[in-house]
């Protein structure tokens, strides 16, 4: 695996890669890399010629400064996984390569109702700094096919939207959520919840798989009441618990077309997201 700190000498390099006709596949994070990450650079793997996965702890999408300080960084260990699942390209830049003029006075992207709904009403300014960090990165790689995961499903919806409203030409491929054994979406941040938490954290997915089970037959409220009772009854914090149609507008009553039910919950101070597609 090759490994790259300036966008510079990566960008050239990808044109040339790009000139001789390969397919550059794309696969963004934030490090701390498990199985989940490793599913996307599986799927990159089929279609793609190269892999460039990057991982860059990106300052403006943290709302909470704690958050920040406390995600789990391991450069080599993750070196070791990108490796060993063939990764060609890894983008490792610091923070002044991404954001040569400071943090300050940054552009702001039109994501409408999408970035104040959920994930947005939770965490202000979390979506303009994933737009402000996506914007750069696929100018920079300019991939032919970008690999995201549903896991991050409100992400998505704005990725898609980020491709709509800027130039950048790339296929966005959406892949499915990897778990533990228990159900727990696989998630960097897991390994911040105490073996107890983790273990009883098997409910959020359980919750989810109990609304799949009975969102035809029963009034969604019932049933998001019922779930979020279980989640606080075992002693989970619940921001939302919602079904939604595609594009996460709320949804009242079972009927045609996309259904989503997502999840955001506080377990030992971590908080942790969830969805499931219903239909
Ligand atoms: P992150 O490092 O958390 O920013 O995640 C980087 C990419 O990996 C995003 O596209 C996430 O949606 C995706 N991802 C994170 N966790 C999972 C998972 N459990 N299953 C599938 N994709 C995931």
């Amino acid at each position: 695996m090759l490994i790259f700190k300036e966008k510079q000498v990566l960008a050239e390099y990808l044109r040339r890669q790009q000139d001789s006709g390969r397919v550059i596949g794309f696969v963004p994070t934030m490090g701390a890399i498990h199985e989940g990450h490793l599913s996307l650079v599986a799927a990159a793997k089929g279609p793609a010629d190269v892999v460039v996965c990057s991982i860059f702890v990106n300052p403006t999408q943290f709302n909470d400064p704690e958050d920040l300080k406390k995600y789990p960084v391991d450069t080599a260990e993750d070196i070791r996984k990108l490796t060993g699942a063939g990764t060609d390209i890894l983008f490792l830049p610091s923070v002044p390569e991404i954001y040569p003029q400071g943090l300050a006075a940054l552009e702001e992207y039109p994501f409408g109702p999408l970035e104040t709904v959920l994930e947005g009403a939770f965490r202000p300014g979390h979506f303009q700094g994933v737009g402000q960090v996506m914007d750069r990165l696929l100018r920079i790689i300019r991939p032919d096919l970008l690999f995201m995961g549903r896991k991050d499903y409100q992400q998505t919806l704005i990725i898609s939207k980020l491709i709509d409203i800027s130039s950048i030409k790339t296929k966005l491929v959406i892949c499915p959520v990897l778990r533990e054994e228990n159900g727990l979406a696989m998630s960097s941040r897991n390994a911040r919840l105490s073996p107890g938490t983790r273990r009883k954290a098997a409910l959020i997915h359980e919750t989810l798989q109990y609304i799949k089970s009975r969102y035809q037959n029963t009034a969604f409220d019932k049933l998001l009441k019922e779930g979020k009772g279980r989640l606080e009854a075992a002693g989970f914090n619940t921001e939302y618990l919602v079904i939604t149609d595609g594009e996460l507008t709320p949804a009242e009553s079972f009927r045609d077309g996309k259904l989503v039910c997502l999840v955001a919950v506080w377990a030992d101070g971590v908080r942790l997201i969830d969805n499931m597609i219903l239909t």
